[in-house]
């Protein structure tokens, strides 16, 4: 349920407002727009008297919401959130540039990986450490030596980092990461969301490979019902018929999400098509499309990867593509702001 108010309500009826409404049982989210000063409720509504709550002084609406995902929901939120990231931030207008190898391999690749991308206009360097492989053979990632690697490239450079999360038990090494990814093949591992809910960094949450927006939504709500609302919204292709691609990006997800949520979008063209050749011209729709960030991979020598060389981009194919999608970006909000006449 969300309660609207009117504009400067007399603090004592809020707060006597607010006071009754926890006596109730229910958890109240307040969101201060610069239009709007909206209550959100989480917890059973269900015995609550719409009625009696309109019909107070300070009170503009009362709705219910229909759809399980609350925190997450626009309608409890209606600005997007902004999230800070060391100097930069995800979302609020900015286009961040999350590019880096799928897995890290050495210090040294890296670290040249996360200079050069630096040098092209990202603004964040990925690389995972712990890797979710579907076969057991394959590379399984350097581990906690990976994530030493991922700090010595940040300090290098300046980059915050984005490594994914696998486990519970890891969790306790990911003090130092600057956004913590959850896979999309975790996308649904509720206790991990529970875990990564209880602590304070940004949480960027994959899209499951068949996972509707309303299932991806409720992984959000679950980090943010634990008291995390630093949350993320990755779409990385999902599963449908075709197969000459790894996955099919959904970049109807960029416009559904900005109805359905407040939380930033970011868009994984790499994962989503498993080509290197395919990255730029869907990277270039998702801006199109209005997406908060990218995620690229980026090795330094594709052919020989140990994991998703056949879609990452050389440093050198990288380079022109970041500038062109920086100046897009800006080309975009020019035309919403201006409007064409
Ligand atoms: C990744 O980003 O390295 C990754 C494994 O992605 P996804 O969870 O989307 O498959
Ligand atoms: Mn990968």
């Amino acid at each position: 349920m969300i309660v609207i108010l009117k504009n400067n309500p007399n603090r004592d009826q809020l707060e006597s407002l607010i006071h009754w409404l926890q006596e109730k049982g229910v958890i109240i989210h307040t969101s201060i727009g610069e239009a709007q000063t909206i209550l959100g409720l989480v917890g059973d509504t269900s015995k609550l008297d719409i009625d009696l709550i309109a019909a107070l002084d300070i009170v503009q609406d009362v709705k219910r919401v229909q759809e399980p995902y609350k925190n997450a929901n626009r309608k409890f939120h209606p600005e997007d959130t902004v999230i800070p990231v060391r100097d930069t931030q995800i979302g609020g207008g900015t286009l961040t540039i999350m590019a880096g190898p799928c897995s890290v391999e050495s210090e040294e690749q890296v670290v040249a990986i996360a200079k050069a991308v630096k040098a092209s206009g990202a603004t964040m360097l990925r690389g995972g450490a712990f890797k979710p492989r579907t076969s057991p053979y394959a590379f399984q990632g350097l581990g906690a030596t990976g994530l030493e690697y991922l700090k010595v490239a940040r300090e290098e450079t300046g980059l915050p980092i984005v490594t994914e999360l696998m486990d519970v038990t890891q969790l306790e090494l990911f003090k130092d990461v600057d956004v913590i990814q959850i896979g999309a093949r975790n996308m649904q591992n509720f206790d991990l969301l529970k875990a990564v809910g209880h602590q304070d960094k940004p949480v960027m949450i994959k899209r499951g490979m068949s996972a509707t927006y309303e299932e991806w939504l409720m992984s959000a709500e679950y980090v943010m019902a634990s008291g995390n609302d630093n949350v993320i919204l990755c779409e990385r292709g999902i599963r449908t018929f075709e197969s000459y691609t790894r996955n099919t990006l959904d970049v109807a997800a960029i416009p559904v999400l900005r109805a359905l949520t407040h939380l930033p979008i970011v868009i994984d063209p790499s994962h989503a098509t498993g080509k290197y050749w395919l990255v730029e011209p869907l990277a270039r729709a998702a801006v199109a499309a209005g997406t908060d960030g990218l995620q690229i991979e980026v090795h330094n020598d594709p052919s020989h990867a140990l994991c998703d060389g056949p879609q990452s981009l050389k440093p050198e194919v990288f380079d022109p593509l970041a500038r062109k999608l920086i100046r897009l970006h800006v080309f975009m909000r020019g035309l919403d702001q201006e409007g064409l006449d």
